[in-house]
């Protein structure tokens, strides 16, 4: 990969502009309100645009950059090395993901309102499909309805942990159609609701390990109270929501997990850092405790087999679809997760109080970081589905 004439290009690059722009900017993102955050890294984001290094994750035909999976996940790390990297380079999720959506679902009305504004990052946008109410490892039950009134869709339920919607411009929705259909996983679709239609009450920002930021870093509860769009509105065809969902959550996942070697690189030059030039007596460094190099040698090998496996199921999705590829994608989720956790934990052990302050960003990842292991699907759930399809192919 690393002999990949496009990534020789554009890797460096991206690290240096990661190196000398925004990892000086990060700890204002951390400790700043989004208000005062965000003209900052708008003005990041139009040197970004300057370079030509916008949107490497969508394909030439909306301006993007036409990369592989494979090739956006090695992108993906090096911008997931600063909290700020994916949102300064206009690959974030939750716009990312709703981006990909609209690009192969959406109708030409949808991607001229919708999709290009996105794509140039004038707007930001949301996705809607968790409730307080029911279980989200359970997608398919769900209390959010859309009826159908003529040309109209009216919306009600309670959603939460929609990220990112406090400042979107729209969220797609979750909402059942067509609660009659036989099978569960058709009575969905997805619907676009511009945030400003009456009836949208985002009711607050969730604070996530007492935290509740803002802007693009938040993470709301939202009722949805007769709330009216058109049919057109919709993505895809009724009852087609979960199907859309699945397609989505395979590169959403190569781009997460990707982001999170990225974090776990950056934790662990850190804490490298700190073994080597911290000293625990005259002449004796931390990094000399055989318990402190065990942790350095685990979390390098851990990282490691945690990338490999990402980039051959990014491969996997390039070559053969996200469907072919669905055991590697559960592997993935949980597996890199844990390795996130693991590697956060022992970085922050390592530099003691100052691991525990925002003097360095390994605490604001040991906060936020801690719901990949829930997000997507929490691990229990990846780790069922898959030994389910494993213990099929045994059954006589
Ligand atoms: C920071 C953050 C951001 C998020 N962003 C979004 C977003 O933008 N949009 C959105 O719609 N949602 C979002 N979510 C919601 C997320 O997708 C859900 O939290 C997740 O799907 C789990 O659903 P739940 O919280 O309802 O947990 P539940 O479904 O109630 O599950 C609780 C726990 O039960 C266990 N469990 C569940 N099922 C099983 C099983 N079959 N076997 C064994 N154990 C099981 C798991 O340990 C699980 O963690 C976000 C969540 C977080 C924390």
């Amino acid at each position: 990969m690393d002999e990949d004439p496009l990534l020789q290009e554009l890797l460096p690059r991206i690290r240096r502009f990661v190196d000398q722009e925004l990892i000086p900017l990060e700890m204002e993102f951390i400790r700043r309100p989004w208000d005062q955050v965000e003209p900052l890294l708008a003005a990041k984001r139009r040197r970004v645009q300057e370079m030509g290094l916008w949107g490497l994750a969508l394909p030439t035909e909306v301006g993007g950059h036409g990369l592989t999976l494979a090739q956006f996940g090695r992108v993906s790390e090096e911008l997931g090395r600063t909290p700020i990297g994916h949102y300064v380079f206009g690959c974030q999720a939750p716009d990312i993901g709703n981006m990909e959506l609209l690009l192969h679902h959406g109708t030409e009305a949808q991607k001229a309102r919708w999709l290009m504004p996105l794509v140039r990052g004038e707007i930001r946008s949301c996705f809607s499909m968790t409730e307080p109410d029911y279980p989200g490892s359970n997608p398919v039950w769900m209390g959010t309805t859309a009826v159908r009134e003529g040309d109209q869709y009216v919306i009600n339920g309670r959603k939460w942990y929609t990220s990112a919607a406090e400042g979107a411009a729209f969220a797609i929705v979750m909402a059942v159609t067509n609660p009659e259909a036989e099978s569960r996983h058709r009575r969905a679709s997805q619907i676009i609701v511009p945030m400003d239609t009456p009836g949208v009450h985002r009711v607050r920002n969730i604070p996530v390990m007492g935290q509740a930021h803002g802007g693009w870093h938040s993470h709301a509860e939202i009722h949805y109270q007769d709330v009216r769009v058109p049919v057109s509105h919709r993505i895809g065809p009724e009852g087609e929501g979960f199907a859309l969902a699945q397609q989505r959550l395979g590169p959403g996942r190569i781009h997460h997990c990707m982001r999170w070697i990225g974090i776990c690189e950056r934790a662990f030059d850190i804490m490298c850092r700190h073994a080597a030039h911290r000293e625990l007596a005259p002449g004796r460094a931390l990094g000399d405790q055989g318990m402190v190099q065990s942790w350095i040698a685990e979390s390098r090998a851990e990282i490691h087999a945690a990338r490999l496996m990402v980039l051959d199921t990014a491969r996997k999705i390039d070559a053969a679809g996200t469907y072919a590829a669905r055991d590697e994608i559960s592997l993935i989720k949980f597996y890199v997760a844990n390795v996130l956790q693991r590697v956060l934990d022992r970085a922050l052990q390592t530099l003691g109080g100052l691991g525990m302050c925002d003097d360095t960003p390994i605490a604001f990842w040991f906060r936020h970081e801690r719901a990949a292991r829930i997000y997507d699907g929490p691990d229990e759930v990846h780790k069922m589905s898959v030994a389910r399809r494993i213990l099929r192919r045994y059954r006589p």
